[in-house]
């Protein structure tokens, strides 16, 4: 199968190990592959980073795919500068606060996504909102450089430690990358401290290397420290991205009235009869499909089909994740989720 060949290949670099280049040396190199979709292992002040166009869909789905993560969860887009920052969300008057408190540094915003905000939907896993972070370092050096943010999750494989040092990047992932950007030990250790800042006051999604304390202090407002479930668990985003239409995956058929999902060269039974029809891939490639996934799902949904059919999609490589996430779609909402 088409698709299988497709994934093998993409989720290795075959036979060869990442080159290792010191933060000096590595700059134009590291341009050169993100110029071409391709993803880098950098240096950052909190962890190492797996970074990738975050304007580029196919770039995004190579992430995923090198740390083979079984499903979509939002990513940190990485920005060079306020202004960078500011044409992809909205700020209010206490995330600029923090902003110009704590950037660059490891504090992450998350904040509504701008209209026409150039961040590909499979960063923000189809959410109405991003998270911004404004690195030092290398990292920023980089994105400056690049002109546009970066995706940039820790570089390891899911479920393995978080990366702190170039060496753990390429013994977890060396032989899935191009280049490892060696930084040296990275100063924090730590994933950023995430906010978001709410009308009550400013709540914290996820500790990390800022305390609390030093933020409270910086926006003058209230800490929300009660852990509030549904934010900080994937699983309320999960209900967030979930379609109005109901999602029908791995379906064999399209029923009357029913938009369709499709993946691949071939139609299932009964294909003519949709109400609306997007391809994930046309030529089965999963990195393809994960890069459109989150826009076709409400590109359809705004056909006004009460059902979208969905064609069986290969569980392997980046199809897991597409596979968990359409599973989510058709679930009922809960509120659960196994999160990262
Ligand atoms: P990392 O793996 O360090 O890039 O961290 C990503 C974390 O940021 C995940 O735990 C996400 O749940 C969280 N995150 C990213 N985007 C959003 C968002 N738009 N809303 C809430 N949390 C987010
Ligand atoms: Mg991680």
């Amino acid at each position: 199968m088409l698709w299988n060949a497709a994934a093998r290949r993409a989720a290795r670099n075959e036979g060869s190990v990442a080159d290792i280049l010191k933060t000096d040396d590595a700059l134009d190199a590291a341009l050169a592959i993100l110029a071409r979709g391709g993803i880098v292992a950098v240096p950052t002040e909190t962890v190492y980073g797996l970074a990738g166009d975050a304007t580029n869909g196919a770039a995004v789905a190579r992430i995923f795919e090198a740390k083979r993560r079984p499903h979509f969860n939002p990513l940190i887009a990485h920005v060079a500068d306020m202004a960078m920052a500011e044409r992809l969300a909205e700020f209010d008057p206490v995330s600029r606060q923090l902003a110009a408190a704590f950037w660059p540094g490891p504090l992450t915003l998350v904040l509504r996504l701008k209209a026409n905000s150039p961040i590909h939907p499979l960063v923000t896993a189809g959410l109405p909102t991003v998270a911004l972070r404004m690195p030092g370092g290398f990292a920023h050096e980089l994105i400056a450089a690049f002109g546009r943010p970066l995706a940039a999750p820790s570089a390891n494989s899911s479920g393995r430690i978080t990366a702190t040092t170039a060496e753990a990047v390429a013994a977890d992932l060396g032989d899935r990358l191009e280049l490892i950007v060696d930084g040296g030990a990275t100063p924090v250790g730590l994933e950023s401290t995430i906010v978001k800042a709410e009308a009550s006051g400013v709540r914290v999604l996820r500790p990390g290397g800022i305390a609390a304390d030093a933020i409270e202090t910086a926006a003058g407002v209230r800490l929300l420290r009660e852990a509030t479930h549904g934010i900080q668990a994937p699983g309320m985003l999960a209900s967030h991205y979930a379609p109005g239409a109901a999602v029908r995956p791995n379906a064999q058929d399209v029923r009357e009235g029913e938009a369709l999902l499709a993946f691949g060269p071939e139609r299932i039974e009964g294909a003519a009869r949709a109400v609306a029809v997007m391809n994930l891939s046309a030529r089965g490639d999963l990195r393809e499909a994960a890069a459109h996934l989150f826009s076709y799902l409400a590109e359809l949904d705004r056909s006004g089909a009460a059902t979208i059919a969905v064609e069986p999609v290969p569980s392997e490589g980046l199809g897991e994740a597409i596979n968990d996430r359409l599973a989510r779609a058709a679930a009922p909402r809960d509120g659960t989720d196994a999160g990262d």
